[in-house]
């Protein structure tokens, strides 16, 4: 079976990480719901995408002089009070060119807000008590070592709200995802969590952590994960290789070790709007990744899609 994890919310219908976009996904089907998560001054786990306030919300016109001298405006800058005096927009680029997907939610309109990672718990626990399902969540900790620099134990505080809300054990609904190695291991050995973790990972060019994902591909780097993650959530081109001139795709030898492994396989961002080359279109790259490499999640912007098609 494969689940489906809503990734940041309904996405590709509403603008991300809101309430509307966590109840939609809810409605269309999401077996899990994801959760970016950062902190606000006042160290509140709020559900953010980026560190950074500027690409989804109105902060420069409401806070025009709060920006720090790199030219970002940075969530952890304030406090909750303030976030949430911000309107949610869909995601634009900095430049000031307009929204990324330009067909997605109007850019600009709705009345959006950041939301807490509590209240986004407290929606999903909520639906769950009155539609009977059992909806999970699926928690990234965002830039952990940044966090640190800025004197705050991220982890800490969201295995907090976790722990509260009785997401304590790897039979819980939910994943902890994270690309930072380092940090994994610290929420497994040293903060003692025994939920179920999940290794992201990414390019080096990111520069989402200080690890070399690379090396993460290698037999022996999928071994190492092993001992402390359920499962790997790589970007879904790190997992085939096609060959333009036969039309023909092939799994990577990285599939194997993971298998191997017996990790789960978690890929990520499916995106009606967003084929990748190889693939003639949606349907064939979900049914692809479905049946040819059998993995165990989707992170998708578009869960009903996804999910008719896995039917
Ligand atoms: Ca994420």
């Amino acid at each position: 079976m494969t689940i489906i994890i809503a990734h940041r919310g309904a996405s590709g219908y509403l603008p991300e990480h809101t309430l509307s976009a966590v109840a939609f996904a809810y409605a269309l089907g999401a077996d899990f719901i994801e959760q970016d998560v950062v902190l606000s001054k006042d160290s509140h786990p709020i559900v953010l995408h980026d560190i950074h306030l500027d690409q989804v919300t109105n902060v420069k016109d409401k806070f025009p002089h709060r920006s720090r001298a790199d030219g970002r405006w940075y969530a952890r800058d304030f406090d909750l009070l303030e976030l949430k005096l911000l309107t949610v927009n869909e995601r634009a680029h900095l430049d000031g060119s307009g929204a990324v997907f330009s067909k997605r939610f109007p850019y600009g309109q709705g009345n959006f807000q950041i939301p807490t990672l509590q209240e986004e718990i407290d929606l999903i626990k909520g639906l769950n008590q009155s539609t009977g399902r059992n909806v999970g969540i699926y928690p990234e900790i965002k830039k952990p070592a940044w966090h640190m620099q800025e004197g705050v134990d991220i982890s800490k505080l969201v295995l907090e709200v976790l722990s509260k809300n009785d997401y304590r054990s790897p039979t819980d609904s939910i994943f902890l995802q994270c690309f930072d190695s380092k940090e994994l291991k610290r929420i497994k050995n040293t903060l003692n969590s025994s939920l179920r973790l999940i290794q992201l990972i990414g390019n080096n060019t990111w520069n989402e952590s200080d690890d070399d994902y690379n090396l993460m591909l290698t037999r022996q780097g999928v071994k190492n994960i092993s001992s402390y993650a359920v499962g790997v959530g790589p970007y879904l081109q790190l997992l085939y290789q096609a060959s333009v001139a036969n039309n023909n795709i092939q799994p990577t030898i990285f599939n194997q070790f993971v298998r191997e492994n017996n990790l789960l396989m978690h890929p990520y961002t499916f995106r009606a709007d967003t084929v990748p080359l190889a693939f003639e279109d949606f349907s064939e790259m979900v049914i692809w990744f479905s049946d040819t490499l059998k993995v165990d999640g989707m992170f998708t912007d578009f869960v009903d899609k996804t999910v008719n098609l896995l039917k």
